[in-house]
């Protein structure tokens, strides 16, 4: 796989949940393909609508998730209701990656709290991350 990522990055989750929504500088945008709202709904017993709000399709997304007072509808306290369903946006966090010719660059959100902390990285976590996002939109 060709891939380009942050070289010696430490990264421990602190299971802060400030991905799970906005803060003072940055809006999140928790992006939901349409398999995602289908096994979320199925799984919750909720309307899809209740928890997410079509959009213009913006590359294999069709939904963005709700938020009350800012954070994800699933958050309670620092916990996740849908932790082992929840979205690639989620899984991804804090890295983003886009596709650069035939190459994956990966970056990172610097404001993480978990960056710079734990062990170094193995490049072998991005390759799990890409794998999996590749098994996700191809069944979504
Ligand atoms: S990924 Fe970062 S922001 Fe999200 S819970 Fe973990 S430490 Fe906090
Ligand atoms: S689905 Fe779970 S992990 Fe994703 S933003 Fe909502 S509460 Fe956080």
């Amino acid at each position: 796989m060709n891939l380009l990522v942050p070289k010696n990055l430490r990264f421990e989750c602190q299971r802060c949940a400030r991905c799970c929504g906005d803060t003072s500088h940055r809006s999140r945008n928790l992006l939901l393909t349409k398999s995602e709202v289908e096994e979320i709904a199925e799984r919750t017993g909720l309307s899809p609508l209740s928890f997410a709000t079509p959009i213009p399709s913006k590359g294999p997304y069709q939904y963005k998730m709700k938020k009350r007072a800012g954070k994800c509808v699933f958050l309670e306290g620092k916990s996740c209701r849908i932790y082992d369903i929840r979205p690639l946006v989620c899984r991804f966090y804090p890295f983003s990656v886009c596709k650069k010719e035939n190459r994956y660059v990966f970056n990172f959100a610097e404001d993480c709290p978990g960056i710079g902390l734990g062990e170094v990285l193995p490049e072998d976590t991005f390759e799990e991350l890409i794998s999996e996002a590749q098994f996700k939109l191809k069944t979504s």
